[in-house]
């Protein structure tokens, strides 16, 4: 399997959400060490950088308020949240 072919997959399951990219600067496996069935996000303490997973509750709800506000159907998403975990509050 060639480089490009990888780029083209993974972009493809971004796409569907089914692959979390982290873009600092050690997110470049941190995608391989999820599981990649199970849909995700991750919440990122800036004082240790423990990442934790989250669930898409919420943006299923945003999913369907996007679609009857503005008619556009979200195919895809990608988002991280930062703040501070329960050890560093
Ligand atoms: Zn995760
Ligand atoms: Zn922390
Ligand atoms: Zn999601």
């Amino acid at each position: 399997m060639s480089l490009s072919t990888v780029y083209r997959t993974l972009d493809r399951l971004r796409a569907k959400g089914e692959v979390t990219e982290r873009s600092d600067a050690d997110g470049e496996a941190a995608f391989m060490l999820c599981e990649p069935a199970r849909h995700h996000h991750h919440a990122i303490c800036d004082e240790c950088g423990r990442v934790e997973d989250v669930d898409c509750t919420a943006i299923e709800q945003f999913s369907k308020s996007l679609r009857s506000l503005h008619g556009f159907e979200l195919d895809g998403h990608a988002m991280e949240f930062s703040g501070r975990c329960r050890a560093c509050r």
